[in-house]
């Protein structure tokens, strides 16, 4: 059998990997990338679909998020917004109307405005949230909870919680309120800020640009279709299998897995309780995204629906040789398959009446081993109880990745922060 040794293993060529790959080549040591799919950039892809190059999975970055600002200066990438909406419907409780795009954004201003403030008394440091004294003792409290609190008309409420679904990508009857103020912190307490942060810019040539770049830079070995089935430590070495019987040997492994891919490894010596029960818990951001061609060029919309529709919300983004190319975000995966051309008119109907979908696409994160979710979106209990075991070593072994980060956690920015931090993390153990 092939066993090799290596300063350091990292399972995983997404951002996290790529970021942790090369801050520990860059510092002189040996790292093997091991990635089961056949390209890099997990959870975001950029693919030819619709007639177009369309991001299947992570889009839109922000200068409020620092670690991938930073990389997308490092290589020279700029960024694009998405466009402005020049119309919007809502569903006003009885049925789905047109509104102004202003009006609609002011509708969910009045209730933010209370969630901003604690967002900031109690996260006074966003890239910190461990160290918040108030956070544990409210990580069990529903998210749910706080929006049933408010005194707002029903369609209003309902407006909000269609917004936070959209938010989590997923249903909110497990959702933690420390999520939604984590979040809110992290845009200073301004959910417009947050909305612009989390849907306003692209990066020109796509998320591909920016993982291609980092790969180039990597200065690792990288080997792709590497499916990591096991990882066997000792006192002296870590050894890593992949599902070809491949076996190479690591002083540190660094697994950037998302917390639903983790349990396809077997760690010897088993993981710890706590680590375990974080990653069987999972997290809510198991929704879909889905892209669809309209016909002819609609003027760009932005639609918010019930928050138990298959699709939630929709944005537009393109208009190519007269069609109109749309994206939508529903909180349940298995609620709508994108190839189900009546179903996807269906979902559209009840948000934008009056358009003809003649195409549709996507994938489904939740079915893909690899990922088993969208983006990490924390239940109750997460912050106080798992994140502090995840980003604990278990011997060799280190978690990175979005789930684990401490920032931005559902987004590439947080996937990037983390890569750094186990990166440092090694490197600070290996004494370099
Ligand atoms: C639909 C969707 C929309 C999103 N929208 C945005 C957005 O607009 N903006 C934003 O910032 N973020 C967004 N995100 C989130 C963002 O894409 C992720 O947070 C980020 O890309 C995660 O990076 P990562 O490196 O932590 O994990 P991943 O990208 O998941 O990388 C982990 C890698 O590990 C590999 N892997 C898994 N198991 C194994 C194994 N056993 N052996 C070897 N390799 C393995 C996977 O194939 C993958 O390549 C979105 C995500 C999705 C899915």
């Amino acid at each position: 059998m092939d066993a090799t040794t290596y300063d350091a293993v990292v399972v995983g060529a997404g951002f996290a990997g790529l970021t942790a790959a090369r801050e520990l080549a860059h510092a002189g040591l040996r790292v093997l990338v091991l990635e089961a799919r056949n390209r890099a950039g997990g959870r975001t892809w950029l693919d030819t679909r619709l007639g177009v190059d369309l991001e299947l999975g992570g889009t839109w970055v922000h200068w409020l998020q620092p670690y991938v600002w930073a990389e997308l200066t490092r290589y020279g990438i700029g960024t694009v917004a998405s466009p402005e909406p020049g119309r919007a419907w809502w569903f006003d409780g009885t049925e789905t109307v047109p509104i102004e795009p202003g009006a609609l954004l002011d509708l969910l201003d009045e209730p933010h405005r209370d969630f901003g403030a604690e967002s900031r008394r109690v996260f006074p440091l966003p890239f910190a949230p461990l160290t918040s004294t108030e956070a544990a003792g409210m990580d069990d409290d529903r998210l749910t909870a706080k929006i049933d609190a408010l005194d707002l008309p029903a369609a209003q409420r309902e407006l909000l919680r269609s917004f936070w679904t959209l938010n989590f990508n997923g249903g909110l009857s497990d959702a933690a309120w420390t999520q939604a103020l984590r979040w809110l912190s992290l845009a200073d307490g301004d959910w417009r800020r947050l909305f612009a942060a989390c849907a306003g810019y692209k990066v020109v040539g796509g998320t591909r640009a920016l993982a291609e770049a980092m790969l180039a830079d990597v200065r690792a070995e990288v080997r792709f279709d590497a499916d990591v089935v096991s990882i066997d430590q000792s006192d002296d070495i870590a050894v890593v299998e992949t599902a070809d019987g491949r076996v190479v040997h690591a002083a540190e492994v660094i697994v950037t897995a998302p917390l639903h891919a983790i349990d396809r490894i077997r760690f010897t010596p088993a993981l710890p309780a706590g680590q375990a029960a974080a990653i069987g818990a999972g997290q809510l951001g198991r929704g879909a995204k889905i892209w669809f061609a309209l016909e002819g060029e609609v003027e760009h919309f932005v639609a918010f629906g019930r928050a138990d529709w298959p699709l939630n919300f929709l944005q537009s983004e393109y208009h190519v040789d007269g069609r109109t190319i749309v994206i939508g975000f529903g909180p349940d995966a298995t609620a709508l398959a994108v190839d189900d051309l009546a179903a996807v008119q269906a979902a559209v109907d009840r948000l934008a009446p009056g358009l003809l979908v003649v195409e549709a696409t996507g994938h489904d994160w939740v079915s893909d081993p690899f990922a088993g979710e969208t983006w990490p979106m924390h239940r109750t209990g997460y912050l106080s109880r798992g994140l502090p075991e995840m980003v604990r070593p278990h011997g060799r072994v280190r978690f990175a990745g979005a789930d684990v980060a401490q920032g931005w956690g559902g987004f590439i920015d947080g996937a990037i922060e983390s890569g750094l931090a186990a990166a440092r993390s090694v490197l600070l153990s290996s004494d370099r």
